[in-house]
């Protein structure tokens, strides 16, 4: 028969997949000999076997339970059910990837009329007793019997006020006693049964709820927000009680082995004092800080911090650790590897690096690069004036600006019409969730650090403040007071996470900076990767950020950026309205020095790094007015004014716009189109390059550029457009007495390029694969239309796995790469390739890049230091490719 439940000293943390992250480190940390309450894990194998079996138990994993649970009533020497002895347990579901308050866990289940009284009696606690049992009948009603605890809630709130108590410790055993009888009440009025008192029959029937919850809302929307696959299942945990609530010498935390905000080594963490389970995270109360356990239980904590210890140097990472005290004997309920900032992160890495924990690589592949996004973001100018407001507990760090809402539906909502929002609520729970993703940040009233917005919002490195107190929230005014100020719905604030810190208004934010640690991990970085990164940078500024970023060249600057100025547009209009060449080459002459000045400023930007040139590239008609406006306003003064200069002028706009309107821009008349059709315009570009470089020379900076030649599908083209280029190079040469150096290539961004590379190759001393293009034509979807119209729907309905816009297609896209790569280097073995699409900054495609054997990627300057990150992390994934190429950068 095949094993689907393993008791805690069967497993270990290798066993993940199998038993879930929870079980298996619960077995693990067994093995270790700590402290765990014993028990057993139901495999993820039988929550598959659940859902095969049309969400049923087979008999053989019921059988399997049953020996189980009779193994654990004979180690803990009690019996479920049995009134004299009970034993009572969790029922704790666990996925193979941690997903935080996303399934339920029931506590306390065993408990019934007959039991409850046992344990009063054995524990001399009746009012702990009763309290157990009112607590187990809520969350099972809630989690399994779908009796939504707002009935719960509502009852006990009536029966404090009736008795005039104002918190929960206040009431008696027979106070609580009372409120059972209500309880079950409740029970029976709502699900026409009464009160399961079978524990047997309570602990199959959460069974089945937790395998039923791996399919709850909130659970797939993690999942989807996650990518973790639907098919992988939920493992059960089983395991014996223990009781952070029988009084002041018990209590319950959650701790994370180094603080998870700012990454530095100190024991970070929560507790509640006579308090059980989710107490601590569901943000009911506030808890303390786990420094203060100092000085209440001295020992406990001493034993604790050391397991903490312990448990990090045996996992060598971070450790987000459950704990729970019964009478003063510590144990541990749960550990897991702790979700951190990027900030934290790095320096987690770092630091442990220098201690000695782990060596560079790993440390290298402990950072995610997605999440570096979070610190080349904007932060809160310091020196701006601030209307401070409140300060909370900075529980995510990152600035956010936007307007305060008081409902997570009304979040997404605003959220997704690009609406800037901030989610302002007393405490969040899971189903906050899809408003969380929505907002750019949210603000708790109540709740600790390790609350469950907390947790959320770290892990999407979105801003958070918790536990602001002061925060008066009136949910049905929507408006929060702060003193005597009122703030309400709609109304705009800043955060700062950082700091804590709530401000009335919009404060200016300030360009990012790379911390000591940060710079360090990418030097590292530096050293492992066998794959050059570059940046994409249409003028001097972003080239200056892009090589303080540390990009090693510029892969792709876009002329046609330079072109778009304000004050150049109309020079690029006469361009292109001029009747004959003689105008036009009027007009060129004009532009000339403007596009030489900026190809200085960028050279000099760059400091001799290499840069690729790519030569005009869209459709002319792009320069001119729309022409619908234009339509309009010609008519408007057809009638107003028809004598006007001003008519015939625009008339004649129009006449000019119609003839380059295209039925298919992207696939009309652009690209090296433009060069073969138009050679002035290339001659023009090619000369002001040439230019600056000669006027550079004399500045003493040698400068090497890439000039590359867009939307080639024909070897022919790249021909022509080569010969006039090298034709300009020499003009200028004879002219200035400079001679030039520079590389000619073009962009491999249609598919016939990539199918005919061989060819292409000759003509062309490097490729760089335009990715974006490349993505478009060869779905043959336009990316605007697709994006708009079709592609969200393709994704959710798992026609396509991502947007492959963003993410590489490398069944498609990719192997036409793979293709030109190995056509265009059988001919010219030392062919220079890279990739500029936007696919150059995402983790996944910079790894494929590696792989087909990319001299270089190239992305925006701001995702330079996660492409060096991801470089770094392709080569010492695969230390056993060989590099036929040296990167040049
Ligand atoms: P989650 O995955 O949402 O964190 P858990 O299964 O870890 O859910 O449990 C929720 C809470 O209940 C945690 O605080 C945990 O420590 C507590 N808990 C779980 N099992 C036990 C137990 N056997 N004894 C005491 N507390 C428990
Ligand atoms: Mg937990
Ligand atoms: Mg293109």
């Amino acid at each position: 028969m095949k094993k689907f439940v393993y008791m805690f000293n069967e497993g270990n943390s290798s066993m993940k997949e199998l038993l879930g992250g929870k079980g298996a480190n619960l077995a693990e940390m067994t093995s270790i000999g700590l402290p765990v309450p014993f028990g057993f894990t139901i495999s993820t194998e039988s929550c598959n076997a659940y859902y095969d079996a049309g969400k049923e138990i087979s008999p053989d994993v019921q059988e399997q339970i049953l020996q189980a649970l009779a193994r654990l009533e004979q180690t803990t020497g009690k019996r479920l059910g049995e009134p004299s002895n009970p034993l009572l347990v969790s029922v704790r579901s666990g996925a193979v990837f941690s997903m935080p308050g996303m399934m339920d866990t029931i506590l306390n289940l065993g408990m019934n009329d007959e039991t409850v009284e046992g344990m009063a009696k054995l524990t001399k606690n009746p009012r702990f007793a009763y309290d157990s049992y009112r607590r187990f009948i809520q969350m099972f009603s809630d989690v399994v019997l779908d009796v939504d605890v707002f009935f719960f809630e509502q009852l006990l709130e009536e029966y404090r006020e009736k008795h005039g108590y104002n918190s929960d410790p206040e009431l008696t055993a027979e106070d609580w006693q009372e409120v059972i009888a209500g309880y079950k009440k409740i029970v029976k009025d709502r699900t026409r049964k009464e009160f399961p008192q079978e524990p047997k029959e309570q602990l199959f029937l959460a069974i089945n709820s937790v395998f039923d919850s791996w399919n709850n809302q909130r659970a797939i929307v993690y999942r989807r927000l996650n990518k973790i696959p639907d098919h992988l299942g939920t493992a059960v945990n089983i395991q014996s009680m223990v009781f952070g609530n029988t009084g002041d010498e018990s209590g319950t935390g959650v701790a994370f082995t180094r603080n998870p905000s700012t990454g530095e080594n100190v024991l970070y963490g929560e507790y509640l004092i006579n308090a059980q389970g989710e107490d601590v995270v569901a943000g009911i109360r506030t808890p303390q800080p786990i420094a203060t356990l100092e000085s209440e239980m001295p020992e406990v904590f001493q034993q604790f911090a050391e397991t903490c210890h312990l448990l990090e140097q045996h996992y060598q990472d971070m450790q987000d650790i459950e704990f729970t005290v019964e009478r003063g004997k510590l144990f541990i309920l749960q550990t897991r590897t702790g979700k951190r900032t990027a900030q934290a992160a790095i320096r987690i890495a770092v630091e442990m690096v220098e201690e000695g924990i782990i060596d560079k690589k790993t440390a290298l592949l402990r950072v995610d690069p997605e999440q570096l996004n979070q610190l080349l973001h904007r932060r809160i100018d310091e020196s701006y004036p601030r209307n401070h407001l409140a300060k909370g507990l900075p529980a995510s760090p990152g600035a956010a600006t936007g307007a305060v809402v008081f409902d997570a539906d009304e979040a997404e909502q605003l959220g997704n019409d690009g609406k800037r929002v901030i989610l302002v609520r007393p405490e969040t729970t899971p189903d906050d969730i899809h408003g969380i993703i929505a907002a750019q940040a949210v603000v708790t009233s109540r709740g600790g650090m390790t609350s469950h917005a907390a947790v959320v919002a770290r892990g999407m490195g979105k801003a958070c403040i918790c536990g602001c107190e002061a925060l008066k929230i009136d949910l049905k005014e929507k408006q929060f007071r702060i003193g005597d100020t009122v703030v309400n719905h709609g109304d705009v604030i800043t955060i700062d996470g950082a700091t804590g810190e709530i401000m009335l208004g919009e404060i200016p934010m300030i360009e990012p900076q790379l911390s000591e640690e940060f710079q360090l991990l990418l030097a590292w970085a530096d050293e492992a990767r066998k794959l050059g990164v570059r940046a994409n940078a249409d003028n001097p500024e972003d080239a200056q950020k892009a090589f303080e970023f540390g990009a090693g060249g510029i892969g792709l600057c876009r002329t046609e950026h330079m072109f778009m100025d304000a004050k150049r547009v109309p020079i690029v209009q006469k361009m292109i309205l001029a009747s004959n060449l003689e105008e036009r080459e009027a007009a060129l002459a004009e532009l000339l020095p403007m596009q030489q000045g900026d190809f200085e400023g960028i050279f000099e930007a760059m400091q001799g790094f290499p840069v690729t040139i790519r030569l005009l590239d869209p459709p002319l008609h792009e320069f001119l007015p729309d022409k619908e406006e234009l339509l309009v306003e010609v008519t408007k003064l057809q009638i107003l004014d028809p004598s006007s200069a001003e008519l015939v002028e625009k008339e004649q706009l129009l006449k000019k716009v119609r003839q380059l309107d295209e039925f298919n821009p992207m696939l009309g008349h652009r690209g090296c189109r433009l060069g073969m059709i138009h050679p002035e315009i290339y001659e023009m570009q090619a000369k002001a390059i040439f230019y600056a470089i000669a006027k550079l020379a004399d500045k003493g900076l040698e400068v090497k550029p890439e000039i590359m030649i867009p939307l080639v599908g024909h070897v022919n083209e790249l021909k022509e457009m080569r010969q006039l280029v090298i034709d300009a190079a020499l003009q200028v040469q004879e002219e200035t007495g400079k001679t030039f150096d520079y590389l000619i290539g073009t962009m491999i961004e249609i598919p016939r390029a990539a199918l005919t590379a061989d060819q292409i190759a000759e003509e062309a001393d490097f490729f760089s694969f335009g990715t974006n293009d490349l993505t478009q034509t060869t779905f043959g979807y336009s990316r605007d239309d697709a994006e708009r119209k079709f592609l969200q729907a393709y994704i959710e309905n798992k026609v396509l796995p991502e947007n492959p816009f963003a993410v590489l297609d490398q069944d498609g896209v990719g192997k036409l790469v793979e293709t030109g790569v190995k056509l265009g280097r059988a001919k010219k073995p030392q062919l220079k390739t890279g990739i500029c699409g936007e696919h150059g900054g995402e983790k996944s495609s910079i790894e494929f890049c590696y792989l087909t054997g990319l001299d270089y990627v190239s992305c925006s300057p701001y995702r330079v230091p996660l492409a060096r990150l991801a470089a770094a992390q392709a080569t010492i994934r695969h230390e056993a490719v060989e590099r036929t190429l040296q990167p040049q950068i």
